[in-house]
């Protein structure tokens, strides 16, 4: 595995990398949570854009420019809101990360920051969303080496070290 991961804590708009993903909604016209901070980093361009795309469904992903933000590209993402878990969220959440990276991989992005899909405004137990991410992930990394970096960029303190403990677990590296 020659991709590195990497985790931070802070606000996703202020990371340097090639593409960031949103945790979007179903219209991709903009929302509340990293949605709404991405939209205000990039500045009305965005949107523009995404009026366009006619949404996306949950579990898939679309790609626009950064516009304003550091990021070259935005990876807009739906995830599933949490309804006690059987209505598929678990696989739509995996889809979210396996959509996001194909996407990435196509626009020769060699460097991805994820967000915490769902586990904001859509109620997503994090302890649950954690694993998806890291084994999604783990699975990508395993036969693709195009992306040389993956950061996970949380919010609070709690999800940072969930995310870092998590890392060790799966990847079995300390961060
Ligand atoms: P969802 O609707 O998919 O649950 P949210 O935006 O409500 O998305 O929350 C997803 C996660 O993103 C939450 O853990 C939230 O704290 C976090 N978050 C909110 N704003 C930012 C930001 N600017 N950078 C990184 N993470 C953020």
């Amino acid at each position: 595995m020659k991709t590195k991961i990497k985790i931070f804590k802070g606000d996703i708009t202020n990371i340097h990398v090639e593409a960031i993903v949103n945790a979007a909604n179903n219209t991709l016209l903009g929302g509340a949570g990293v949605d709404g901070a991405i939209h205000r980093a990039a500045g009305p361009k965005l949107l523009e854009e995404c009026k366009k795309l006619g949404g996306c469904n949950t579990g898939e992903a679309k790609i626009t420019k950064g516009y304003n933000l550091n990021a070259k590209f935005v990876i807009h993402t739906v995830g599933p809101v949490w309804y006690g878990g059987k209505n598929n969220e678990e696989e739509l959440l995996a889809s979210c990360y396996r959509n996001s990276l194909e996407l990435a991989e196509k626009a020769d992005v060699r460097t991805i920051a994820f967000p915490s899909i769902s586990t904001g405004a859509y109620r997503f137990p994090i302890e649950k969303a954690v694993n998806i991410a890291m084994c999604e992930i783990k699975k990508f990394v395993e036969k693709n080496d195009t992306i040389e970096e993956i950061i996970f960029v949380l919010f609070s303190e709690k999800d940072y070290l969930l995310y870092k403990n998590k890392v060790k677990e799966i990847f079995g590296f300390e961060i």
